[in-house]
């Protein structure tokens, strides 16, 4: 479907009213096993973005008075058909975020597949609540209504599984929406513009426009016809997002990071303690929100635990996204791969004990200019420091 032109490059568009329309300025994505480039991503203007705003506008009269069962069966139908392509589209989100095709396989485009039929079939029963006031006669009630155009800015650890999470509800309950994925894992969205074509989705009711944060998520974010913004990213950008949303009084809804802990108590079923915090720290290259980033263990069982743990992190192997024997791929990009480094060697230099994760990786040549690193683990650092503090979002 992702089809590179003569030079290997893959050249993306912004869908706005159910055409694909090609930009002026772009820039480059990167396959992050290789360090290579690999697409061209449009870099949206105000105006690109406001061509778009005006799509979902006129669409969102017809859309939002569409009967739910309609709505329900054209998403269903987006749902199939992506279940149909699950390989395709894992291939091309591990090629574009570095994660291994496995976990694409298993994790990304699956919840992709269910988010669009969990909300398709939500709208199907969906249930208000209401309250009265004792003896007044008075009832007060709920109903979800659309509120109009819906710009939904999502980042590049899980881009799909993310995205498609905005986009099922809003489209569900009749909004249209227009979304900007990150700059650095746009291909699979461009893709799934095309499913949604395939399957009947009216022109204007879901656009894409591409770009980086700064100018083209800002241009969503003050666009005054797109009437709320759903984002999820680092606290950082939400800040921005925040104060420059403020004079149009957007709905917002926020989902930022986190500096998760794990705590082990001496009566845990130890087996099962160590290799469930081994999955929650490593899983997708320790680039989810979730992840667990530090470690708290009771002061009867942490020797044995650190050596469990440092045995099992070692063995979680680092390697080419298409192996079927990595555990973890790369990671998003050269400079996300220094920020995370730069974290390791703080602690190195004040004192902290580095159990794993210097050791060199064994890759193939046309990996070895890729993002990878090795699962590391950090001992021996006061939890008020910087590593047991801020959201590192690496392994
Ligand atoms: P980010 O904040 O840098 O970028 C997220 C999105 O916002 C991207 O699409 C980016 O282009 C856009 N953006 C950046 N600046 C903008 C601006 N000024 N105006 C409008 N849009 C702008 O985050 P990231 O590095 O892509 O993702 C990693 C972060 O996301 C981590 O902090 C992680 O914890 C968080 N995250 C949270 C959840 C959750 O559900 N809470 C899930 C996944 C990731």
């Amino acid at each position: 479907m992702a089809c590179p032109d003569a030079n290997g490059l893959l050249t993306i568009q912004n869908f706005i009213n159910g055409d694909f329309v090609p930009s002026k300025q772009h820039i480059d994505s990167y396959d992050p096993s290789t360090g290579k480039v690999y697409a061209k991503i449009p870099e949206s203007s105000k105006e690109e973005v406001d061509a778009a705003a005006q799509a979902a506008k006129r669409a969102f009269p017809l859309w939002s008075l569409t009967e739910a069962k309609e709505r329900c069966r054209i998403m269903i139908k987006i749902a199939d058909i992506l279940e149909s392509r699950l390989a395709e589209f894992a291939a091309a989100e591990s090629k574009d975020q570095g994660k291994t095709i496995a976990t694409a396989t298993i994790v990304d485009i699956p919840r992709a597949v269910h988010n669009m039929r969990f909300f398709a079939t939500t709208i199907l029963h969906d249930v208000n609540t209401s309250s009265t006031v004792d003896k007044l006669g008075i009832v007060n009630y709920t109903t979800r209504e659309a509120c109009g155009v819906a710009g939904l800015i999502s980042p590049w650890n899980l881009p799909l599984y993310l995205l498609t999470f905005k986009i099922a509800p809003a489209i569900a309950w009749g909004n249209t929406v227009v979304a900007k994925p990150s700059e650095m894992t746009s291909v699979t969205s461009w893709m799934f513009a095309k499913v949604c074509k395939e399957a009947g989705l009216p022109d204007g009711v879901l656009n894409f426009t591409y770009g980086t944060g700064p100018v083209t998520g800002d241009a969503i974010v003050c666009h005054p016809d797109i009437h709320l913004i759903s984002f999820t990213g680092s606290t950082l950008t939400a800040e921005r997002i925040q104060s420059a949303s403020s004079p149009f009084c957007k709905k917002l809804s926020l989902e930022l990071g986190g500096k998760n802990p794990a705590v082990i108590f001496s009566d845990c079923d130890f087996k099962k303690a160590v290799a469930t915090t081994v999955r929650s720290s490593f899983a997708n290259q320790g680039e989810i929100c979730l992840c667990t980033s530090r470690i708290f263990v009771e002061n009867t069982i942490y020797q044995k635990f650190v050596e469990e743990f440092v045995k099992q992190a070692k063995e979680f192997k680092t390697g080419p996204p298409g192996d079927p024997s990595s555990r973890m791929g790369a990671l998003i990009s050269k400079e996300h791969l220094a920020k995370v480094r730069g974290f390791v060697h703080w602690a190195q230099e004040n004192g902290g004990t580095i159990q794993c994760g210097l050791e060199e990786l064994n890759l193939p040549d046309e990996n070895k200019e890729g993002y990878f690193m090795a699962a590391t683990v950090i001992t021996d650092v006061a939890d008020t420091s910087k590593v047991m503090q801020e959201e590192i979002f690496g392994p």
